[in-house]
């Protein structure tokens, strides 16, 4: 896509995304009311599938009808009663390929870690279903890879959870970018922050594939990309662990990293599993700014700034989980109306090659 493609997809983005919810319902017959939910089966009853699930209810659109989890008597009793779901309809990992019989399901909302991406997309392509896959979509470019031909040869529809995508005050701050009011982009700098446990799945190089970078640093990663519309070219990277009790024995802690596009524009970045930190990303143009912060939270995105020479300062107005119904409601509409997501697997895929990129450039051991 070029420039003049992705300005084209953001000023629709910023056009849709700033209509309120019940005039989408009206103009998109994605989310035409008369017309059936897309079914979602949630695949794996974790943080972000509640989350998921709860943004589905929220919205005429998307309907949880089927539940995938190891623990089917417990967790998968508990999300069946509230979202009336049938028992039979209640699967296991070992039980999943039977979903292909189910009618109710039109698509899969992959909500496990990071290693099980590929394998459950495979199958649920295979058993005629489209997906929704977190980020990071896999643990591996050749994974990635895998899934985009896996679901181009079942005819289904794959997108990535990139949830920032559809949040309305970034499509704002894309809005501002091609208005020109802060000049031409020169350089970003970006980061995401947080702790994770000892003996979390995440700090596992089995599951989690990576550690920080792979988790966190993916926010301002995709978030440069999807502005710049350009891939990086040349990167440098650094990598830190001070934590040597074991925690960080199989996984990076610390990462900070720079990048460089085609267009000259650099990119500064740093995340980590071990730091209190902001999730922010400045952008910087040759005449203003704009800082968002938080920049990739559920809720509560603030952008500041100097536009046109004048100070701004924004808020996100929905509350948790708005993002996801935004997202669950895009993929139900390119299912009803034979649309690409706007995220498909080919950007998830372009985030792969950047991170493993990334991890080259800080060199080996990363842990
Ligand atoms: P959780 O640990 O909270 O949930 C993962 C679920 O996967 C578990 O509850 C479990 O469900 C199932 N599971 C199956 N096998 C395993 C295993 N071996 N170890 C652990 N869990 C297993 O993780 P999150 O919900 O935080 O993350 C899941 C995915 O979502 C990740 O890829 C992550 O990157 C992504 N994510 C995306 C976010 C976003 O904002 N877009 C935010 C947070 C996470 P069950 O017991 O039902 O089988």
């Amino acid at each position: 896509m070029d420039r003049r493609e992705f300005a084209k997809l953001s000023a629709l983005a910023v056009a849709w995304s700033s209509l309120p919810l019940a005039a989408r319902d009206i103009v998109a017959s994605g989310n035409d009311v008369s017309q059936k939910p897309v079914g979602y089966a949630a695949i794996g009853l974790g943080t972000i599938s509640d989350i998921f699930m709860r943004g589905c209810a929220n919205s005429k659109a998307a309907k949880i009808t089927a539940l995938v989890t190891g623990h089917p008597d417990t967790k998968g009793a508990k999300y069946a009663a509230m979202y009336g779901i049938p028992k039979t309809s209640i699967y296991t990992y070992e039980t999943f390929d039977r979903i292909r019989d189910n009618p109710e399901i039109d698509a899969i909302y992959v909500g496990l870690p990071n290693s099980m991406h590929c394998e459950y997309t495979v199958r649920g392509a295979m058993a005629g279903k489209h997906v929704l896959c977190e980020k990071p979509m896999a643990i591996s470019s050749a994974e990635c890879r895998k899934m985009i031909d896996a679901c181009r040869q079942a005819k289904v529809k794959l997108m990535i959870g990139y949830r920032v995508h559809y949040e309305p005050l970034w499509n704002r701050a894309i809005q501002i970018l091609k208005s020109g009011k802060i000049g031409e982009l020169e350089s970003f700098h970006g980061g995401f922050f947080g702790q994770q446990p000892a003996g979390a799945w995440r700090l596992t190089k089995s599951l989690g594939g990576g550690g920080a970078l792979m988790d966190l640093g993916i926010y301002p990663l995709n978030a440069i990309r999807h502005i710049t519309g350009e891939e990086p070219t040349d990167f440098t990277a650094i990598v830190s662990t001070r934590d040597r009790s074991g925690r960080f024995a199989e996984v990076e802690q610390s990462m900070e990293w720079t990048m460089k596009f085609p267009s000259g524009i650099i990119a500064s970045c740093g995340c980590s599993y071990g730091a209190r930190g902001p999730s922010v990303l400045n952008i910087n143009g040759d005449k203003g700014y704009l800082v968002m912060e938080p920049a990739f939270n559920y809720d509560g995105l603030r952008l500041r700034g100097e536009v046109g020479g004048q100070p701004i300062d924004e808020s996100s107005a929905g509350k948790q989980p708005y993002q996801f119904t935004i997202e669950a409601e895009h993929f139900s509409e390119c299912i009803r109306n034979h649309r690409e997501p706007e995220s498909p697997g080919e950007e998830g895929l372009k985030d792969m090659l950047a991170i493993e990129a990334i991890y080259r450039a800080a060199g080996a051991p990363i842990a």
